[in-house]
């Protein structure tokens, strides 16, 4: 099922006086949900002495939800400045930060480990060389190449750029060991929105394994094991949900398993974004334009700036008209926004209850790499973001861009050079 009907029962009935006051487009998002996602991946890890999930902030990069995060205990994935930067200042420092970057500069290396530091997980062998000073704990992405397939968003892992190839891992702890580092970790991030769980207990059976084998080669413990995120939502009424439960008793036995045999338990890390925040937002919009040719379009005031994923992955996003339930029969329709470009469509031959113009359009599942990966493309501007907070009430906690946020970037009269 797409957004809770617990998220849903408190947001409609206010939904019009929310939009009459802050006015459409608007991603809006939901505390209370939020919360209940984070308690339930607490106590469904709870047999484990410390597991800790660094929250993905590409996902939804907004400090007010940051604060929301780090209020319940977890820390941050970071693979930017900026995001470090938002990190900090939802006060996470040290090893409540991991940065997570690939193709890393020297300016990412410096600013992740200034200010307290982070835990820095290397996507490369070649950069062990290149951090500026080897923090005590060191961490490696892990890439197995052929001996795992991934799954359509993230790909192929021999096609992948991510990670330490399996023949160069040895290598790399030797090389961080060799520069100071004395504490461990191994990460790895094979899938995307994957809703098999089992591919999840797989995937830290193969951490598993390569710390044993590590471990064996190089006579080094792991600090922590940690399994990136991907857990996968679902968007569309007809898919199962992920098995949070199954895959955290699944996962801890493994890792009592490697306990009673190593003689000590890494602290497992997670990195989730979708799941934590991917239900629990919407964007809502209001149909400005009926236009009839050899379909039907619903004309929306936001276009594909506001939400990457259908023209990006062909993704499905719910959507629901409000006030208009299913007992009207439904038209076939797409739903557009404004760019030019034919992809920029929320939903394609959709079956909708009839569309007014001024009608208020749900699209669901909005809150993870939602308003996050907008753009600017066709001078398109980004919408506001607002918060549904635990008490009721409705804040804005971004404002739409405006055309002077656009033009911010442009002309520069004393820049000029004359080579
Ligand atoms: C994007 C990303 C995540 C979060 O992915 P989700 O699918 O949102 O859980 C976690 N780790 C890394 C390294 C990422 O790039």
């Amino acid at each position: 099922m797409p957004m809770s009907p617990s998220y849903r029962d408190r947001l409609f009935p206010i939904l019009p006086r929310v939009a009459a006051r802050f006015g459409t487009p608007f991603h809006i998002y939901d505390e209370t949900g939020i919360r209940e996602t984070g308690r339930r991946l607490q106590q469904a890890f709870a047999r484990l002495e410390n597991f800790q999930e660094y929250f993905a902030v590409k996902a939804l990069p907004n400090p007010r939800i940051l604060q929301i995060i780090r209020d319940m205990g977890f820390g941050f994935d970071c693979s930017s400045i900026a995001e470090l930067l938002l990190a900090r200042q939802a006060g996470a420092r040290g090893e409540a930060l991991m940065f997570t970057s690939n193709n890393t500069s020297a300016t990412e290396f410096q600013t992740a480990l200034a200010d307290g530091g982070s835990l820095l997980n290397l996507d490369d062998l070649s950069l062990v060389a290149k951090v500026p000073q080897m923090p005590e704990t060191i961490c490696f992405r892990y890439n197995p190449g052929p001996r795992r397939s991934g799954n359509s968003i993230i790909g192929n892992p021999v096609e992948a750029k991510y990670g330490v190839a399996h023949h160069q891992l040895i290598p790399a702890y030797q090389a961080a060991v060799a520069r100071g580092a004395r504490r461990f970790g191994l990460h790895t991030m094979l899938a995307s929105n994957e809703r098999n769980h089992t591919y999840m207990v797989q995937t830290v059976q193969m951490l598993l394994d390569v710390a044993r084998w590590v471990s064996a080669e190089l006579k080094i413990r792991f600090d922590f094991l940690n399994m990136g995120g991907g857990l996968g939502i679902p968007y569309h009424p007809d898919d199962a949900p992920f098995d949070l439960e199954a895959m955290a008793t699944a996962v801890t036995g493994l890792l009592e398993d490697f306990g009673a045999e190593q003689g000590y338990v890494p602290r497992l890390c997670m990195e989730s974004g979708r799941y934590m925040t991917g239900p629990h937002g919407v964007l809502v919009v209001t149909a400005i334009n009926r236009k009839e040719i050899y379909r039907t379009y619903i004309g929306v005031d936001a276009s594909m700036s506001a939400l990457m994923r259908p023209a990006m992955y062909g993704a499905y996003h719910h959507i629901e008209v409000l006030g208009k339930t299913g007992d009207m029969p439904p038209q076939k329709v797409d739903v557009v926004g404004s760019l030019c470009e034919n992809n920029d469509k929320f939903a394609i031959q959709r079956d909708l209850p009839p569309i007014d113009e001024g009608d208020l359009l749900v699209i669901q599942d909005t809150g993870a790499h939602g308003h996050a990966m907008g753009f600017n493309y066709n001078g398109k501007l980004r919408p506001k973001e607002l918060l549904l907070c635990a008490d009721g009430s409705v804040a804005l906690i971004r404002r739409a861009e405006t055309i002077d946020d656009y033009f911010a970037t442009l002309e520069f009269e004393k820049q000029v050079l004359n080579p």
